[in-house]
């Protein structure tokens, strides 16, 4: 599925050991139709992100993935164009950073 924002989903024979979500579109209108499932607004400090999910550091936006993600995985936010990646953050969370 070349929508999702996981790059690492187009990579051929990975083993695929990850757990999968299912993402309901949650109203985001930022982004074309098709896509808005993969994004929602963060709540601030109290939202907890599940394990498919990633803050954007940029635009402040919850980028989804149908699949688990990791460290050391690229994500694409599309609502400000960034290209991502996936690392552990100061609290042990799953934080990204802009890849240049
Ligand atoms: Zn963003």
């Amino acid at each position: 599925m070349m929508s999702d924002p996981l790059e690492a989903m187009a990579e051929p024979g990975t083993p695929d050991d990850r757990r999968r979500f299912i993402l309901d579109d949650t109203g985001f209108d930022e982004v074309p139709r098709r896509w808005r499932r993969f994004y929602r607004k963060w709540s601030g400090a109290s939202d907890r992100l599940a394990a498919n999910e990633v803050l954007c550091p940029v635009c402040k936006v919850v980028i989804r993935s149908t699949r688990e993600l990791r460290p050391g995985d690229r994500v694409y936010c599309m609502p400000c164009m960034s290209r991502l990646i996936v690392g552990f953050g100061p609290t042990g969370r799953l934080e990204a950073t802009v890849a240049y």
